[in-house]
Formats: C-alpha cells, sequence, structure tokens
C-alpha cells in the first residue's frame, strides 16, 4: 500500500515539476542498463540519440533501436533462421507521444486497472529506451500473447535471446515485482555480460539492478 502512496504521489506532485524525472531518466551516452518501470519512468524528452531501422522481418513497420541493441538483434535473428526458426518483430522503439497514444487507447477499452498491468503509461516503457524489442512469429498468428512462449520460435527466444545480450523481462512468476503481466515476447537489451548473470540468477531486472548496479533510489529503499 505504502509503495502505491508513493507512486501516486509521484504522479500526482512530483511529475509535474518533473524535477525528479529530469535528474533520474534521461539516461545518457552508452547506458544500456537503465531501470524502467512504473516506479522509474523516462522523461518525455528522452530520445536515444543513435536510433537506427534494423534490417529484420517486421510486422506492421520497420523497427529501430539503438545501434547496439540493433547489431545484436540482427545476429539473434540470423541465428534463428539458420536454426529454422521465422522470427518476426513487432515494435521496437517506441516515442513518448506513441506510447501516451497507445496506453490512452488500451484504458479506453479496458479500463485504467487492467490497462496499467497490460500496457505502459508513457514514460514507463522500455521501448522508448529503443532497447526493447516485442518479437512473434507466424505460427502464433503474429500475436503478442502468452502463447508465444509454446512456440517453437518462442522456445528459441527464451533460451537463446541471452546470448545475444538480451533477457526475459516479464517471466510469469515475476508480475508482483515487476507490475506487468508475462510477456513472454519481450526482450531487452542490457549487453552481453549482465545478460549472462541475469540468465544465471534468473531474478527479475528489477532485483539484478538492485543488488548488482545499485541504482535504485530511496523511493524503493524506505519501505
Ligand atoms: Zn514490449
Amino acid at each position: 500500500m505504502k509503495k502505491l502512496a508513493l507512486l501516486i504521489a509521484l504522479v500526482l506532485f512530483v511529475l509535474p515539476f518533473s524535477a525528479l524525472a529530469e535528474e533520474a531518466y534521461n539516461p545518457i551516452g552508452d547506458e544500456y542498463t537503465v531501470l524502467v518501470n512504473h516506479d522509474y519512468m523516462l522523461d518525455k524528452k528522452y530520445v536515444p540519440d543513435d536510433l537506427v531501422k534494423v534490417d529484420v522481418k517486421f510486422k506492421d513497420a520497420k523497427i529501430e533501436l539503438r545501434k547496439e541493441a540493433a547489431d545484436a538483434l540482427l545476429q539473434l535473428f540470423a541465428d534463428a533462421k539458420e536454426a529454422g526458426y521465422n522470427l518476426i518483430a513487432a515494435s521496437g522503439y517506441r516515442s513518448y507521444s506513441r506510447q501516451a497514444t497507445i496506453y490512452y487507447n488500451k484504458v479506453k477499452s479496458m479500463g485504467k486497472e487492467r490497462a496499467a498491468k497490460l500496457s505502459a503509461p508513457a514514460g514507463a516503457s522500455e521501448h522508448q529506451l529503443g532497447l526493447a524489442v516485442d518479437i512473434t512469429c507466424k505460427a502464433n498468428k503474429q500475436y503478442l500473447n502468452a502463447n508465444f512462449a509454446k512456440t517453437d520460435e518462442g522456445k528459441w527466444v527464451t533460451e537463446h535471446c541471452y546470448d545475444y545480450g538480451f533477457i526475459l523481462r516479464y517471466k510469469q512468476e515475476w508480475e508482483d515485482v515487476t507490475g506487468y503481466a508475462y510477456e513472454p515476447w519481450h526482450i531487452r537489451y542490457v549487453g552481453m555480460e549482465h545478460a549472462a548473470n541475469i540468465k544465471e540468477l534468473d531474478i527479475p531486472y528489477e532485483e539484478y539492478v538492485e543488488l548488482y548496479l545499485g541504482t535504485v533510489t530511496a523511493t524503493e529503499d524506505d519501505e
């Protein structure tokens, strides 16, 4: 409850003045490890400066990612294909305003509580970092849903994304920690070393950041 109260206070009082957001959530340079969730939101002005189009098979439109993540994804898709799995990229970088529109539509169609679990408010999406990708496949009719994990492509991604510096961000058993429902289709680039550590430890990224990167602020610590 305290956490919720803090979050509400953050949204109502802190974000409009955006002092915290500007200080903490404008990652710069080659910061591939920044934590983004409902508690740690990106400033609306944040746009990565090294976005590139990624030349992989896509669902609706060619996706963009930050350069290093784009190179890693190209290799991941190429190796998957060689192993017999045809992946389809559904979503990469999303701007703050695009996320705002998506979230607004979700809230309108399903109500705020459910929307918050299934979609991120503007600023709370890793897609704004240009480091997150949603992947699907033909066998899953190009849907982004839990069933993706049961397809051969989904199983391959689950097992191998770590080898390319990506992590599964929203596992089913981590919902209480991440604040998001199970999303086997969403992978996040953190770099090879951290990805290998996280695969080994099998813990949510929130915990990894707190334990090993030490960049969690007082908002979480005072519970
Ligand atoms: Zn996603």
